[in-house]
Formats: structure tokens, sequence, C-alpha cells
């Protein structure tokens, strides 16, 4: 009898927004032990996920996006390389599934400089993994990251991050590009300020109308709890009060605006809308999509 394949397909998938074409491409996954959310008990955030459906322990996915047109070849973060074990990492491969090659990469957008963003950045030389692209990133958040002072005011569980940078701008340099705020990235693509989660935590906003798309990057870790509670911060959060205020506003604008989501940790294939419900939120994440339609 044939043995029966067990490895996963591709992670990718493709949505069109207005003259974009956006695939999410899977780097695999954490296990985010539930004590990553602060202020809940593992038993009520396993209900939480299994009111969604899950089946707690849950993993939870790591994502990359990558935005197409007939000029350009962008990329919205890079997952962790090789810096964080055998379930992650994925992401060139996904990419290569999707047809695009490292070489034909030509710009990287940054949501953050944590390493499940930033690690990909880098091949397994350390080398720069992407030899052609130049790298985006908010003036804010790669001051922070690149200032060694910040390292023991910031939470713990990131400081690997300080030194993923350095190796990073290393590998990159004279292809760093910084903006600051709300600025138009390249035609179509806008920054979109969310702080908190990190200092210049950036979205990034594509399309208009009923063909946007917002790439929240880190705005949630556990959706299927912070949807329900969307006061509740994670450990990685630099300054949680804010990353509330930026959860709350995104959350209000995503309902009210009725807009498309991506996130890194959103459940792939990597995309959801959000309804209100109550005084709590509710992902409706979106299903397989078989064609390419808006
Ligand atoms: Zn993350």
């Amino acid at each position: 009898m044939m043995a029966i394949n067990i490895e996963q397909v591709p992670g990718i998938q493709r949505r069109k927004f207005g003259h974009f074409v956006v695939t999410a491409l899977n780097d695999g996954f954490i296990m985010l032990p539930p004590e990553a959310v602060r202020g809940i008990a593992a038993a009520d955030s396993a209900a939480l996920y299994r009111s969604a459906g899950r089946r707690p322990p849950c993993r939870t996915a790591i994502n990359g996006y990558l935005i197409q047109t007939a000029g350009s070849t962008v990329l919205v973060d890079a997952g962790c390389g090789t810096f964080m074990g055998p379930h992650l990492g994925r992401l060139p491969a996904n990419l290569g599934a999707a047809g695009v090659l490292p070489y034909e990469v030509d710009r990287i957008l940054i949501t953050h400089m944590h390493t499940d963003h930033v690690g990909g950045l880098l091949a397994d030389d350390q080398a720069a993994a992407y030899p052609r692209a130049r790298v985006t990133i908010s003036a804010k958040e790669l001051a922070y990251w690149s200032d060694r002072s910040n390292y023991d005011a910031s939470p713990e569980s990131t400081r690997d991050s300080f030194d993923v940078v350095a190796q990073v701008l290393g590998a990159y340099t004279g292809r760093i590009d910084t903006f600051e705020g709300a600025a138009n990235i390249v035609p179509g693509i806008r920054a979109l300020p969310l702080n908190g989660h990190t200092p210049g935590h950036t979205g990034f906003e594509i399309g208009v109308g009923a063909s946007s798309l917002i790439i929240w990057g880190d705005v949630s870790h556990a959706p299927e709890v912070q949807m329900t509670l969307p006061d509740l911060t994670v450990i990685f959060d630099v300054d949680p009060d804010r990353a509330i205020a930026s959860r709350r506003f995104i959350f209000e604008r995503a309902v009210s605006e009725d807009i498309m989501i991506a996130g890194m940790h959103i459940p792939f294939p990597g995309f959801t809308r959000i309804a209100r419900c109550g005084d709590a939120y509710i992902s409706l994440p979106q299903v397989w999509q078989y064609e390419l339609l808006e």
C-alpha cells in the first residue's frame, strides 16, 4: 500500500484588492502559551478558543504578505527565517510556490522589528535573503531597536530582536529606507501607525473603499481571545496601554468601514473581517477563495 503524504500543501492564498494582488504566505506556526496573554486564566482563554471552534493547545500562524502590481513586487514582513525552530521559516518556500523568487522582490515593508517579522530577511549564512530588495521601516521603530540602551526596559521575551536587528542592518547596509507616521510608501500603499505593541508598530493600507485591505501587523496575537476582550495585552507589548488604544481604534475602523484585515497572526489563509458583538468584537475568518475576484 502506498504511504499517505502527511505534509501540508503550500501555505499561499491570493486575493485581489483594486489593481493589487495580495498573496498570504504562511511562515509556519508557534505554540503561543496561554500565559502570553496577560490578565486571563488559562481555562478562560481555552473556553474562548473552544467557542471559536478550536481545541487548545492551538497553533498560532505567522504570515507574511506579498503585494504585486504590474510594476512592483512588495513583501510585507519576512517571517522568522532560521531563528525560531523547525515549525517556522517556510515563507521562502511558499513565496516560491507563489511563483516569485527572492531576487524579484523590490521592496520589503516591515510592520515592526520583532524576530518573527524580520528574522526571515536573513538567509542561513546571515547574508541578505533578498538580494535586490530595499527594506522600509518606521523611523521610530528602527531607532528603538537600533539603540541598545532600550534593552533592559524592553519586554524580556523579545530582547533577542536587538541582535537580529543588528544583523539585518549589517546585511542590508545602504538598502534601508525609513518613513514617519502615515506616509505614502509606494503608489497605493499607505503606512498606518498602530503604535504600542512596539514604538513604531505600523500597519499598511492598500486600495480604497470596498476593495481596501489593512495589513495590521500584530494588532492581535490571539484573535479568538482579544476580539472578545480587546483590553487584554500580551507579554511582548512595549507599551500595553497604547497597544490597547491602537487595537480598539482599528477594530472600530474595520467594523464601520467593513475593511478586510490581514495580519501576521491571523489564522491561515490569513484574511478576516470583524463584526461588533455587544461591547466586544468577533473575527470572521475568510474562507478559501476559489477565484481571484475583488
Ligand atoms: Zn509577531
